[in-house]
């Protein structure tokens, strides 16, 4: 069967040869004579596989001896309880709510501590990223807390805030979509499903000097310090998870890395603003200053016509268009994976559609 051009928000798209190489080598990795989903965590063939991973993603983000980097189960939403019992030492942090998922992180901060909102965006629906210039952020905070592209609404941070306090970032969105100076973070976390790997797993990047702040009540396993000394197996981690991810970070490379990854996207996305800000039936909802790279979000302005849109692009091999529940309308999420030719179909079928509707 044919492949379609799958534009979800996540999971989404993986790059076609990751998903050829994990068949080929399915039943029977190597020489080893077993699938990778078999072997023992603890197996050197298997630890061979675990160590090129941490290696590969190294490399491609740069990321300075100084940090861990640590693969974890439970997806980024298990960070938003695990960063404040690893890091509220003094009981408090601020937090900048640019989207839901932003919303849900200091939400369950609150369990945990003083959480203070600094900036926030939801009474507008999101359609914008908080500007963070005056912001004030205390000092004495623990760690401030980013969400540096919201999924759901399409809009992104394009600068970053400078803080005393650490910055900690969820990064699901938009990791290894363009280059990130890591010594900027103390912490960058990212689920894996939409620029990684396959869902469930985690990818954490913390500076050393963070570990062992954790609180008591701090499960084991949720526990940075514990899991970096493990090597991220305190307990049997996500193998096979872990194995996808280190293909798609040697597919990757092999196409030239973040800063060639970063310039397709780029010309991905301006392709499509593009064409939606000279529209005569399609409209982008994010404001332009804050648009995201990954996640582009429209709307016709009639929800029927929204419906017969997303419908139609399905029949044509488009699929999963339609926008997140809570703000409906279309986004399309054009990650790594996605190639420029998925993008340009879109547009085709979207002036197609325009003639017809507009
Ligand atoms: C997808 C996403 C999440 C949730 O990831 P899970 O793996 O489902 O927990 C959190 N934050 C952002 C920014 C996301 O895009």
């Amino acid at each position: 069967m044919d492949r379609v051009y799958n534009f979800s928000p996540g999971p989404s798209m993986l790059a076609l040869p990751v998903l050829e190489k994990a068949q080929k080598d399915l039943v029977a990795y190597g020489s080893t004579g077993m699938s990778v989903m078999e072997m023992s965590h603890r197996s050197k063939m298997y630890t061979d596989i675990y160590d090129k991973t941490v290696a590969d993603v190294r490399e491609l983000m740069n990321i300075p001896e100084d940090y861990e980097v640590i693969f974890l189960q439970g997806g980024a939403t298990q960070q938003f309880s695990a960063v404040p019992l690893n890091l509220m030492v003094n009981g408090k942090a601020d937090y900048i709510d640019s989207g839901n998922f932003a919303h849900l992180a200091a939400e369950e901060a609150k369990r945990y501590g003083e959480v203070n909102v600094v900036a926030s965006s939801r009474d507008d629906v999101y359609t914008y990223v908080p500007d963070l210039a005056g912001i004030k952020f205390d000092d004495d905070a623990d760690y401030v807390h980013i969400t540096t592209n919201n999924t759901i609404y399409g809009t992104r941070y394009v600068e970053l805030p400078v803080t005393k306090a650490p910055l900690v970032a969820d990064t699901s969105s938009m990791i290894l979509s363009e280059e990130l100076d890591v010594t900027k973070f103390g912490v960058i976390y990212a689920g894996a499903q939409k620029n990684i790997g396959p869902s469930g797993l985690c990818l954490l990047i913390v500076r050393k000097d963070l570990l062992g702040r954790a609180k008591d009540i701090c499960p084991k396993l949720l526990n940075w310090e514990v899991q970096a000394k493990a090597g991220s197996m305190y307990n049997t981690p996500n193998t096979w998870g872990i194995y996808l991810a280190g293909l798609t970070f040697e597919w990757l490379k092999s196409i030239g890395g973040v800063k060639a990854i970063e310039k397709v996207n780029i010309e991905k996305a301006a392709m499509l603003y593009d064409f939606l800000d000279n529209s005569k039936l399609f409209k982008p909802t994010a404001q332009p200053k804050y648009r995201s790279r990954m996640n582009v979000t429209f709307v016709t302005g009639d929800a029927d016509k929204d419906a017969a849109f997303v419908k139609a692009a399905a029949a044509e091999g488009l699929v999963n268009l339609k926008g997140h529940r809570s703000v409906g309308g279309m986004r399309a999420s054009i990650y790594n994976a996605m190639p420029v030719e998925g993008v340009q179909k879109l547009i085709a079928f979207m002036k197609k559609f325009e003639t017809e509707n507009a």
